[in-house]
C-alpha cells in the first residue's frame, strides 16, 4: 500500500483548509479563492495546518493582498 498524498485547498483569509476532492474553488465563509497549491512555487498544499509553504517559505494568508502588498515595510507599517 503506497501512501497517498492528500492535498488541500486553503483559504488565505480565514486560514480553512479543505480537502482538494471537496472541489471548493471559493471559501463559503467570506468568499476568498482558495489557494490549490503555493502561489510562489506551485508545490501544493498538503497539510490542513499548514500557513506557510514548506518548499519556499511562502506565507499562504499574505497572497490574497498579493496586488495590493507595498514593499516598503516602513510604508505598510504606516497604514
Ligand atoms: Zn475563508
Ligand atoms: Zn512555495
Amino acid at each position: 500500500m503506497k501512501p497517498r498524498m492528500v492535498k488541500y485547498h486553503f483559504c488565505p483569509c480565514c486560514h480553512r483548509a479543505t480537502p482538494a476532492q471537496a472541489d471548493e474553488h471559493f471559501c463559503p465563509n467570506d468568499g476568498s479563492k482558495m489557494l490549490q497549491n503555493c502561489p510562489n512555487c506551485q508545490r501544493p498544499i498538503t497539510s490542513p495546518y499548514a500557513r506557510f509553504c514548506p518548499g519556499c517559505g511562502q506565507n499562504y494568508s499574505e497572497t490574497s493582498l498579493e496586488s495590493q502588498r507595498l514593499e516598503d515595510p516602513e510604508l505598510r507599517s504606516a497604514l
